[in-house]
């Protein structure tokens, strides 16, 4: 089964049958009479709607449960089905790959972790030799289709990752090789597109009206979205500021001085802890561990990264004022005192007042981020057109 992406609607709006699973989503179990209030759809709507969620298997209907003594009628409330179907998430990162399954809530039911050896081919043949088993474990559910997320410069459209040069790979048809492969339809995006959608949909919901997003870690990059547009630019180039300069002379590979990434990443941070003596090898959970632990000198390098992040932060938000923007870094995720370096950082950077900590949130996936992006990949479809997905990814049968 070999498939393009299919975008029914160009500005990616959700349909009815999005908006009502959205709201199951968010309010479960819920009455459809409820659904009808929140949503602003009419009863008829959110009746038929519903009626063919439950038929293509995403939502399900509960018992019967009264009205309250006195008022209202009986009504049967309604609910996501998760154990119908699962998604497959692979997150290609600089040394290794993630393979997850997750359910329609996406919540992450199994996951594996895969050092990377060798070219793009070799990688992509283990990550679809352990999603098949990882699928073959669970049994039951049926699995829809792959989601992949990679940093870098990805064009979703032709499902290509057109240079992605941590990991070295340029050019790489992903979406065709893997559905070779698996037999399953595979969406792919960059993964800060792919961590906006899964916040949108499972995580913070302020970034429904407009959010920014940056992710630093290994590589640096962002993205934004405004309503149910995430916007991915005509070149699918969207995001890419890694090389936007920062105040710093560290020399970039791509020979300008001072670059963000070449600042402010994973990697320069653990070659700045090197250089100091706090950690002695290249291991970020080792520089994560010892900050945990309250060890002056990881913590301060990791609260001096957080201010000059929420810097940055300041610069995308003055320029998209956006309702909320989310930052993924480990230590702004993990380490107490460097969200707050990175709004304070924020605040002396910012010249639009407003309240920094409404504005600036840290990941609501920490740990999780990679699984639950790449998840979010095609779930982000599946709740945009959620009949019309079910019946494309999983057969008319259904
Ligand atoms: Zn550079």
């Amino acid at each position: 089964m070999t498939r393009s992406a299919t975008v029914p609607n160009p500005a990616r709006r959700a349909g009815s049958g999005g908006v009502v699973l959205r709201a199951v989503l968010d309010d479960g179990p819920i009455a459809r009479s409820t659904v009808a209030r929140r949503t602003g759809l009419s009863p008829a709507t959110v009746s038929t709607a519903s009626t063919d969620l439950v038929e293509c298997g995403l939502i399900r209907e509960l018992p019967e449960v009264a009205g309250p003594t006195g008022l209202g009628r009986p009504h049967v409330p309604i609910d996501l089905d998760t154990g119908r179907f699962l998604v497959a998430g692979i997150h290609l990162a600089y040394t290794h790959t993630t393979v997850a399954l997750l359910n329609v809530r996406g919540e992450v039911e199994a996951r594996a972790r895969l050092a990377h050896t060798g070219d793009p081919a070799a990688v992509l043949d283990r990550a679809a030799v352990q999603l098949l088993a990882l699928a073959a474990d669970r049994g039951g559910a049926r699995l829809l289709g792959v989601g992949f997320a990679a940093g870098g410069w990805v064009d979703s459209a032709s499902g290509t990752i057109v240079d992605h040069p941590l990991p070295g790979w340029a050019g790489v048809r992903v979406r065709d090789e893997l559905e070779r492969r698996t037999g399953l339809a595979v969406r792919i995006d960059s993964h800060a597109r792919a961590l906006i959608e899964a916040e949108r949909l499972f995580g913070e919901r302020r970034t429904r009206d407009s959010v920014a997003l940056l992710f630093v870690g290994n590589v640096v990059d962002a993205a934004f979205a405004t309503g149910d547009d995430v916007h991915q630019g005509p070149r699918a180039a969207a995001g890419a500021i890694a090389h936007q300069p920062v105040d710093s002379d560290v020399v970039c590979g791509c020979g300008r001085v001072g670059c963000f990434e070449a600042t402010l990443s994973d990697r320069a941070v653990l070659r700045e802890a090197m250089l100091r003596g706090i950690v002695d090898r290249p291991v970020f959970d080792d520089l994560l561990r010892l900050a945990l632990a309250e060890h002056g000198p990881a913590r301060e390098l990791l609260i001096h990264r957080a201010f000059q992040v929420g810097r940055a932060v300041a610069r995308l938000a003055d320029l998209l004022d956006p309702e909320v923007i989310v930052v993924c870094e480990r230590g702004v995720n993990q380490v107490p005192g460097c969200l707050d370096a990175a709004r304070a950082g924020f605040a002396a950077s910012s010249s639009v007042p407003r309240g920094t900590a409404e504005i600036l949130v840290a990941s609501s996936f920490p740990g999780l981020s990679l699984p639950v992006s790449a998840g979010a990949v095609i779930l982000g479809e599946l709740y945009r057109y959620p009949v019309a997905t079910v019946r494309e990814l999983a057969g008319a049968s259904v």
